[in-house]
Order: C-alpha cells, then structure tokens, then sequence
C-alpha cells in the first residue's frame, strides 16, 4: 500500500500523524497506478502465452507417453522372444522397429522440451518489456514532480517484486500440465477397466456342482461368440473331458470358472451360488488350475509349489511325492530349497508339468481345472505324469480339455465343443456308438491327440 511503499523508500516506519513528503506520495500513487498497469497489460499476455503452450505441451506429453509404452512393449516381446528373433534372423526387422519408435520418441522429447522451455523466458520477455515500459511512464510523470534516487529505486524494487510471481507462475505450469496428463491417463485407465468385483458369499470349502446355463461369450462385438449358449451341469466329483477342434472354446469355458473372463450372458454357478455372488479370494480358492504353459518363479522349489502360502515342508514333500517329482528334487543340491532359475529354465517339460500338478496337489481344492499336454513329454514322463494326475482328479471335480484318450475314456462325460456350442454330450462309449463329430475325430486321430486343427 502508499505508505509501505513510502516507508520503504524512507528505511524506517512511517509515524502516524508524521506529515509526508509530497515526493513520497508522488511516488506511491506511481507505484500503485503503474502496479494496475502492469497487470493490466502483462497478465492477459501470460496467461495466452500459459494456455497455448501448456496445451502444446500436454499434447506433447500424452504423444510422449504412448511412445514410451509402444517402446516399452517392443523391448518386452523382444526379450520374451528372443529365441524365436535368433533363430529367424529377424534382428535387422526387430531392430528397425525399435529405431523408429525411439526416434519418435527423441523428437517427441525435443518438441516437449522446447515447449517447456520456451514458456519462462517468453513470460519474462513480456514481463520485462511491460516493465520498461512502466518506468518509461514513471520517470515521464515523474520528471515534472522531481523523485530522490532512493524514491525511483523504491519504486523498481516494488515493480520487481510484482513481476516475480509472474515468472513463478509460467514455472509451475510445467509439472502441473505433465501431471494432469498422467492423472488423465490413469483415470482413463480406471475407467476402461473395471476392478474386479465379488460378491461376499464364503466357504472353506466347496461341494463343487458346477452349472453352466446358457453360458455365452464374446470377447468382442463384432466377432461370433467363443460359447454360445452352453448348458451344461457336472455334480460334486464329476470328471468332464472337453474335446473339439481348436478355436472351439474350450480354453474359454475354463477361464470363466476363476471369473479371469466375464459372462457375456447366462450364468454359471458353484454349489447353487453364481460366480459374481462369490467372494472373489474364496471362489479362486476352490480351483487349482493347471495348464499347458506353466509359469515358474525365480524362487525355491518349495517357495513354487506352496505358491501364495507359507510352505509347510511336510505338505510340500507330499505334494512333490505325489506328483512323482520328489527324488528328483532331493537330488538337487538345496533339495527343497533350491533355486529354480528364470521360469525354471532347468527343469525338463515333464518336472515343469509335474511340478505344476505337485502345486495343484499341495492346493488341495476342490475343483481341478486341466489343460492337458502332452507335447513336452517322453513317454516315461508322460506315464509318471498321468499317474500323478489320476491321483490329483480323485475325488474332485474335474474339466479337462482332454488330448489323451486315456484321460477322455477314464472321465465320467465327455463334451464335444465346436464353434462355441456343446453339439455332443456322453460317455466315451456312448459318443462312439453315435458316430458323430467325436466318433470322427477318434477315427482320424490314430495316434493319443484328439485335436484337430480348425
Ligand atoms: P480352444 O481352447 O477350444 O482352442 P478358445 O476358447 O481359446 O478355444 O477360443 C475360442 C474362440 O475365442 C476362438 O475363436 C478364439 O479366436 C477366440 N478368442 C480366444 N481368446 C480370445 C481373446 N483373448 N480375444 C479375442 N478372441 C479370443
């Protein structure tokens, strides 16, 4: 106000009732009128300057950002990949295509760093020429009043002082543009893809009646459906062999089970209860899954088979005595203990198969849900797996995409899929005796697979 302005020029407080110098309430009411000047003109200008490249700049951070994920996923499949990249030549393609995305992403990152750049000192061009222009008036004004040295330097510092913010402001635009770009994103991100929700109905341990009720999924509009309409109900105990060409839909039956993929429509229920009125932890809880691609992690072979529990060294050996793998492991030196490696790397196909089924045994849940292989395996392997597995489907209830007729002639039912829909259901024998697509498939395929190629 006047008199700070006026006191800060004097070096001391003024005195209330101490009668001011003229020059000094000259030089206040400059200061004052110049300050409305300078806000007048420069704010207007910096806040254009602020909007357009704060949107130049947002613009280029989103760009940025997906460049980054674009790289970050070449760099991941490479690496999952690398095998396949050595074998095929294919480093020159490979190599192409990274270039070219950090290339957009140099420039993306140049274009960004310019935009940030350039906001400060074009905010302070501005402030700086609306300045000059100020003391121009000021000393203009002033030079018919007359003003002490120490009036005018009172009245640069006061401008001085009400042009710094200004700079502070066009400062913190930078990160709180980036910001907002990568609060967008996430809130995007929360919006695309829903959490997932259970319901909170909880057991220790379920009966395990699966129903399947005009089940149907689609995993996009466009396309037809991967199941459409499937009926099906097994009761607790109950071995159901899936069979059917590739692309049929069996893989997509299993994964509802553990709610990994959504019910377009229909329903499916465990013990009367529909999946989504379940506790998601408890509903998970009920399943062991094994599958054709297991995954193995960095850690001890008890830390793999007790996975997402405190291993219980008594259990983990039974477990690993089960599935036929225990002599193995002892022979390894840790025993239990030992390391796995990357994805278990030093594990033959059979130990990764058996390994996974000795997880499934350690479970113990009461529904099995098998994606049968037997593509890794050596015909010893394959029997000490098979024993394993018949000793791991006991008493559970079972769906196993079948490709072994041992499996399919020992499951109570077999369900023959194709194009999405259970077109056959029955006994082994039952299925035969129709002579439909199943008894097909068993005549063509001589050998144990029963899959056929779409
Ligand atoms: P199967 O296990 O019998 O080979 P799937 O259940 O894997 O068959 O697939 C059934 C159909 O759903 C196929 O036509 C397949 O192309 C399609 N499908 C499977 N998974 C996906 C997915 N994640 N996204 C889109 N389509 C899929």
């Amino acid at each position: 106000n006047n008199a700070d302005i006026v006191s800060m020029s004097l070096g001391r407080a003024v005195q209330p009732g101490e009668p001011f110098d003229p020059t000094y309430e000259n030089i206040g009411k400059i200061a004052l009128e110049s300050g409305t000047l300078i806000v007048a003109l420069v704010f207007p200008a910096v806040a254009l300057v602020m909007k357009v490249f704060s949107k130049r700049l947002a613009n280029l951070t989103r760009a940025s950002q997906g460049a980054t994920d674009e790289l970050a996923y070449v760099v991941e499949e490479n690496v999952l990949a690398q095998r396949v990249v050595r074998l095929h030549a294919a480093h020159s393609q490979q190599q192409a295509r990274f270039e070219d995305l950090s290339a957009r992403l140099r420039r993306l990152a140049l274009k960004s760093t310019v935009a940030s750049a350039s906001m400060t000192p074009i905010t302070q061009v501005l402030a700086a020429c609306a300045l000059s222009g100020v003391i121009c008036a000021a000393l203009w004004q002033s030079s018919a009043q007359g003003i002490t040295v120490g009036g005018f330097a009172a009245f640069v510092t006061a401008m001085l002082m009400l042009v710094a913010p200004i700079k502070h402001l066009s400062e913190a635009t930078n990160p709180i543009t980036r910001g907002l770009v990568a609060v967008e994103r996430s809130l995007h991100l929360l919006d695309t893809v829903s959490t997932e929700q259970g319901g909170t109905h909880q057991v220790d341990r379920a009966r395990g009646e699966l129903v399947f009720q005009d089940l149907t999924v689609r995993y996009d509009d466009s396309s037809a459906p991967a199941l459409n309409a499937v009926s099906l109900s097994l009761h607790a105990g109950e071995t159901l062999a899936l069979v059917g060409p590739s692309g049929a839909g069996k893989s997509t039956m299993i994964n509802v089970l553990p709610r990994f993929i959504e019910p377009s429509s229909g329903t499916v229920s465990l013990d009367g209860v529909e999946l989504s009125s379940w506790d998601l932890s408890s509903l998970r809880s009920q399943m062991a899954f094994v599958s054709q691609d297991v995954v193995m992690f960095n850690e001890s072979v008890a830390f793999n088979v007790a996975l997402g529990a405190q291993p219980d060294v008594a259990r983990v050996r039974a477990a690993l005595a089960a599935a036929h793998l225990l002599e193995f492991v002892e022979a390894l030196p840790g025993g239990l203990d030992a390391r796995l490696g990357h994805n278990a790397a030093q594990l033959s196909g059979g130990q990764r198969q058996r390994l996974a089924i000795a997880r499934a045994v350690y479970r113990d849940a009461p529904i099995l849900l098998l994606d049968e292989a037997t593509s890794a395996l050596d015909s010893e392997s394959e029997q000490a797996v098979k024993l394993a597995l018949d000793r791991l489907m006991a008493n559970r209830t079972c769906i196993v995409i079948a490709h072994r007729l041992s499996t399919i002639e020992n499951a109570d039912r077999v369900a023959v899929l194709d194009g999405g829909q259970v077109i056959e259901l029955g006994t082994h024998s039952e299925l035969i005796g129709r002579g439909g697509l199943y008894a097909r498939l068993h005549q063509i395929q001589t050998g144990t697979m029963l899959e056929v190629p779409a």
